[in-house]
């Protein structure tokens, strides 16, 4: 079993449960979820007529190589965004691997750790809620400190159900 960490996001439809669903899926589908961040809330890049992103990390224990789990999360993605968007054309769930393992996976379908992982605080949150000591095999840096060192200045808040 290998260890991925993802970043579940959305701002689309009833955000907190299409997360829900996804993670049922995947744990379905990709392996046991072993730790999951609380969910977050961030306005969407530049767009000031977008609803604002949840988003949340989970890490999975996963039998499949990095290829095989990427088919898997494409296969939810559309699942779950197939049934949802039909009408507005935009995609309810983003599901991105940030980590697999300390492993490095170039190629074109598929970049590990995610290129933007460094440049994004509404990733870094998350994802030092539960790896804060994982240490980013290209960058040699543990994901805490990438959080202390981001330039973004984008705010992250914790996320409250009204
Ligand atoms: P985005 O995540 O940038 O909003 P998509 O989810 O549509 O956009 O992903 C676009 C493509 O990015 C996917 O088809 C996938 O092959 C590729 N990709 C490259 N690296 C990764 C990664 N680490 N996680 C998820 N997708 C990736
Ligand atoms: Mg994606």
């Amino acid at each position: 079993m290998s260890s991925i960490y993802l970043l579940l996001g959305g701002n689309q439809g009833n955000r907190a449960q299409i997360l829900s669903q996804a993670k049922a899926k995947l744990e379905e589908e990709l392996g046991p979820i072993m730790a999951y961040s609380p969910l977050y809330q961030t306005a969407a890049w530049g767009k000031t007529d977008q609803a604002d992103f949840l988003n949340q990390a989970i890490h999975i224990d996963t039998p499949y190589s990095p290829m095989e789990s990427l088919n898997i999360i494409h296969q939810i993605e559309d699942i779950l965004g197939r049934k949802r968007t039909e009408h507005w054309g935009q995609r309810t769930i983003d599901i991105d691997i940030l980590l697999y393992e300390e492993q490095v996976v170039q190629n074109t379908r598929l970049v590990v750790p995610h290129p933007e992982l460094h440049n994004r605080r509404f990733a870094l949150i998350p994802l030092s809620a539960i790896a804060a000591d994982i240490v980013h095999p290209i960058l040699n840096k543990a994901i805490g400190q990438l959080l202390l060192d981001c330039p973004d200045k984008l705010e992250v808040f914790l996320h409250k159900d009204p």
